[in-house]
């Protein structure tokens, strides 16, 4: 694989850009595979990545029935941050963050990694006590995340408004300064190039339909609309899908499919220069480099796989965002989407073995997964070289919805992004 840097650049550009490569092959599929990935968003190609890097795993596809990164990797607000409850989610969470530190390099392709801050606004005194809870607790696990006054929040981000008259008044704020954005596209992208750069077959336009099994229950290939793929192990990353494809494996998965909205407006020069979210109200909004207001809604209330959601959802996020930033009412929208978030009971992912022997599972990121995109492909593809979890990902097993030994994220993810 061709290496960025500044002198490739220089030479490309004395040649009209026409000698770089494609970033990966469209390789047929093999009869059989080591690994057989369903899904190609960014956690499932980041599992590949590692297998690849760290375990020497390289006879791997990744099977996506669209094209990489088309499902909720492309559809986020791309929001990363590490600062939830519990002891578990601090280690998976904070996990990713370290990756994402050095993911550009990693993967010498920019991901636009930028630590610009996550504020979560208080509008409540249920809002103070939650996030003051969460402050101790993380300080307690490394993470940073401090407690902000609504002056500091003002002078954090001087577009916010902290008058008390408003419908939503600023009590205060949970700050993460390492937190901030990535670009969503360039993650997958960059996975995808190092990955296949190291022997992973990239399979687009493939959706798995089938499973087949071993007399001893194993699995033994899926099915595929480009017939049947041979494989040792299968890891299912298939997000607000993993109830479809697990259906079709003929296992139920504890996960709710609902809609996820998210709009852009119209670029203008920077003026918002951090992340603030609204748990209370369902709203969130930064600026991506173009110069979009980037503003995520909260899930609808119905399960469904339509891919859009209720027009009703994105007028309750715009009041709100208009209410605390009142300069922005005169934007135009130009674009929203939907997206379709995988929902587990306790707000926490599933990363796990399956009662079928060598088939895997890595969902129920719900609304909250791109953050965690590097660490879970990292202990997801720990998992699947070994065939048991990582430390980090013992704690989100499908059994704990038996045993009850639940990780209640609800209150770091009432919006979660
Ligand atoms: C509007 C919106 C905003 C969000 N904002 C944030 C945010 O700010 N921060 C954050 O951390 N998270 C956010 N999320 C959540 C985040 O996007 C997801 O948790 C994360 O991207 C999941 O990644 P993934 O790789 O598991 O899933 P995906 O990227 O959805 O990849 C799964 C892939 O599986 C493929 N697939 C499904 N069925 C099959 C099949 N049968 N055969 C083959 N392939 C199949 C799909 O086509 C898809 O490409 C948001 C989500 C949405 C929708």
């Amino acid at each position: 694989m061709r290496r960025f840097s500044l002198a490739s650049l220089l030479k490309e550009s004395t040649k009209g850009h026409t000698g770089w490569e494609r970033q990966w092959r469209a390789p047929e599929p093999k009869k059989e595979y080591d690994v057989v990935i369903v899904g190609g968003g960014g956690h499932g190609l980041a599992t590949a990545y590692y297998l690849a890097t760290v375990h020497g795993v390289t006879n791997v596809a990744i099977i996506e029935k669209g094209w990489i990164g088309g499902g909720n990797t492309g559809r986020n607000t791309t929001i990363i941050r590490s600062n939830y409850l519990f002891d578990e989610s601090a280690a998976l969470y904070n996990h990713a963050m370290n990756l994402w530190e050095g993911l550009s390099q990693e993967l010498n392709y920019n991901i636009m990694f930028s630590q610009r801050g996550v504020l979560m606004l208080a509008h409540n005194h249920h809002d103070v006590v939650t996030f003051k809870r969460h402050v101790y607790s993380n300080k307690l696990n490394g993470v940073d995340n401090e407690w902000l006054s609504p002056e500091e929040c003002k002078a954090f981000c001087p577009p916010l408004t902290i008058s008390k008259d408003i419908r939503y008044p600023v009590m205060g704020g949970a700050l993460q300064r390492k937190g901030g954005t990535a670009r969503h596209d360039a993650v997958a992208w960059g996975y995808a190039r190092g990955a296949d750069a190291r022997g992973v077959d990239i399979i687009q336009n493939c959706e798995v339909t089938g499973l087949q099994r071993n007399p001893d229950g194993s699995v033994k290939a899926v099915e595929t609309t480009r017939g049947t793929i041979g494989a040792r192990k299968v890891g299912v990353v298939a997000a607000g899908h993993t109830g479809v494809v697990m259906g079709r494996f003929g296992l139920r998965m504890p996960v709710e499919s609902v809609p996820l909205q998210a709009l852009v407006s119209e670029p203008v020069k920077p003026c918002f220069p951090c992340v603030v979210m609204s748990n209370a109200v369902h709203a969130y909004i930064s600026q991506s480099d173009k110069g979009e207001l980037v503003i995520g809604a909260g899930t609808d209330q119905y399960n469904s796989y339509s891919q859009q959601g209720g027009i009703h959802v994105t007028n309750h996020t715009l009041d709100a965002i208009c209410e605390l930033f009142p300069q922005f009412t005169r934007m135009r929208m130009l674009r929203s989407w939907g997206g379709i978030v995988d929902v587990t009971p306790d707000r926490s992912p599933i990363l796990s073995k399956t009662p079928i022997k060598n088939l895997f599972v890595n969902c129920g990121w719900g609304t909250g997964g791109f953050k965690a995109t590097p660490g879970s492909g990292h202990v997801f593809a720990h998992m699947l070289a070994t065939g048991e979890p990582h430390e980090i990902n013992a704690p989100y097993s499908l059994d704990r919805f038996r045993t009850g030994r639940l990780i209640d994220e609800a209150a770091a993810a009432a919006v979660s992004h």
